[in-house]
């Protein structure tokens, strides 16, 4: 496996992170909605202070890419007045909801997420670290696979705070006590020593053996792996896929001109009120191949990027049987996608790559220092037709 360096936190608005092409900003849209203003707004940003290159991230933000300093400075203050920052940058990196798509604007899944942020934001919030989040879902559980050290769900009249990794839950009555048992759960997770040199995660904590807090309520009924949601109608609008998750100006513009944006986990835009929404290059057709596939931004946009490997996906794309996966990335970090593929391919050269079969970028090798010329055909054996 190649080297790479772990950074232990992500690019924010305020504390950009350096790539191999520029400044990377990542903006924390508030409960993952823009409206028409905001996104018109990014997207000239993009334009002119990046390289027109923006990514929808699996934890649901936008990341502008391609920044100098300047553009930097430029882009904060452009977002400032919109509510599209924080005070500091410790406070947006405490800032970290995801909430469903789907939950209505306004209603008890997204007064949750609010209530969440607004507490994770004040000055006695709790120090957790800068990767530690919450997950909302709203009815039908869509965010069992997304990344969150704490997840909530509706469950009869009330709702339950699951905390990843637990066999226990807490309940609450309410919207607003869900989101104080929530903020309190972080609390007791930073007070009980889950934070370690600035890292901690939820569910590492849980193993090490970290007492219950009082309250909790044992055996609760979790639900299974949700499908991701591909592109097509939705509840409350259109989802829209782009090719790994990548899209320009131009099409965040033509987007926002159909709506208001949720922006999802699954690298994908849901564009509320849309029917079958015109959007060049934007992927609409839900069995479309590149749907399962995964790239990281690899060469040249990452410095720790061992190959090119957006091209590579692309064109190992077409070869995938129907219930096929790929994931190709540019080191063994793999920053797109942490979870299984039907097939993993780890870049460790321009033309070297290590095939992962039936696993993540984590598993042992099946076959190692595979040349680009061979992979359509191992691809083949992973991926029978
Ligand atoms: S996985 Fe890709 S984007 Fe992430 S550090 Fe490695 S090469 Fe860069």
């Amino acid at each position: 496996m190649s080297g790479f360096e772990i950074k232990g936190w992500c690019p924010g608005a305020l504390r950009p992170m350096e790539s191999g092409d520029g400044l990377v900003l990542r903006i924390r849209a508030r409960n993952g909605r823009l409206t028409p203003d905001e996104a018109r707004l990014i997207a000239g940003l993009s334009s002119r202070h990046g390289n027109g290159l923006i990514d929808l991230t699996s934890r649901a933000n936008l990341q502008l890419r391609g920044l100098t300093p300047l553009g930097h400075a430029a882009t904060i203050a452009a977002l400032q007045p919109f509510g599209l920052t924080d005070r500091d940058a410790g406070t947006e990196a405490r800032r970290n909801v995801i909430l469903s798509p789907f939950a209505p604007v306004g209603g008890p899944a997204w007064q949750v997420a609010e209530a969440i942020a607004r507490a994770m934001t004040a000055p006695d919030a709790p120090k957790v670290p800068a990767k530690f989040g919450f997950a909302v879902d709203a009815g039908t559980a869509v965010l069992t696979d997304v990344p969150a050290d704490i997840r909530l769900r509706p469950h009869g009249t009330g709702w339950l705070i699951l905390p990843d990794g637990a066999d226990w839950a807490l309940e609450a009555a309410n919207p607003a006590e869900a989101a104080r048992r929530a903020v309190a759960l972080a609390h007791w997770f930073v007070q009980t020593g889950g934070v370690t040199e600035g890292r901690g995660r939820m569910r590492n904590h849980l193993r090490r053996g970290a007492p219950k807090p009082g309250g909790s309520v044992a055996g609760t009924t979790r639900p299974g792996a949700s499908a991701t949601p591909g592109p097509g109608p939705a509840t409350n609008g259109w989802i829209v896929g782009f090719a790994f998750g990548q899209i320009t100006p131009g099409q965040l513009e033509a987007a926002a001109a159909l709506g208001p944006l949720r922006l999802t986990p699954w690298r994908a835009l849901l564009i509320e009120g849309a029917t079958l929404p015109r959007i060049p290059g934007a992927i609409l057709d839900p069995c479309d191949p590149l749907t399962r596939v995964h790239a990281c931004t690899g060469a040249p946009g990452c410095p720790q990027a061992q190959a090119d490997v957006r091209a590579l996906a692309r064109h190992l794309a077409s070869r995938l049987a129907p219930d096929q996966t790929l994931h190709v990335t540019g080191c063994a970090k793999a920053c797109a996608h942490q979870g299984p593929a039907s097939a993993t391919l780890i870049a460790t050269g321009r033309d070297r790559f290590d095939l992962i079969r039936d696993g993540s970028a984590h598993d042992p090798v099946t076959r190692a220092g595979l040349a680009v010329h061979d992979l359509p055909a191992a691809l083949a054996k992973a991926c029978p037709q």
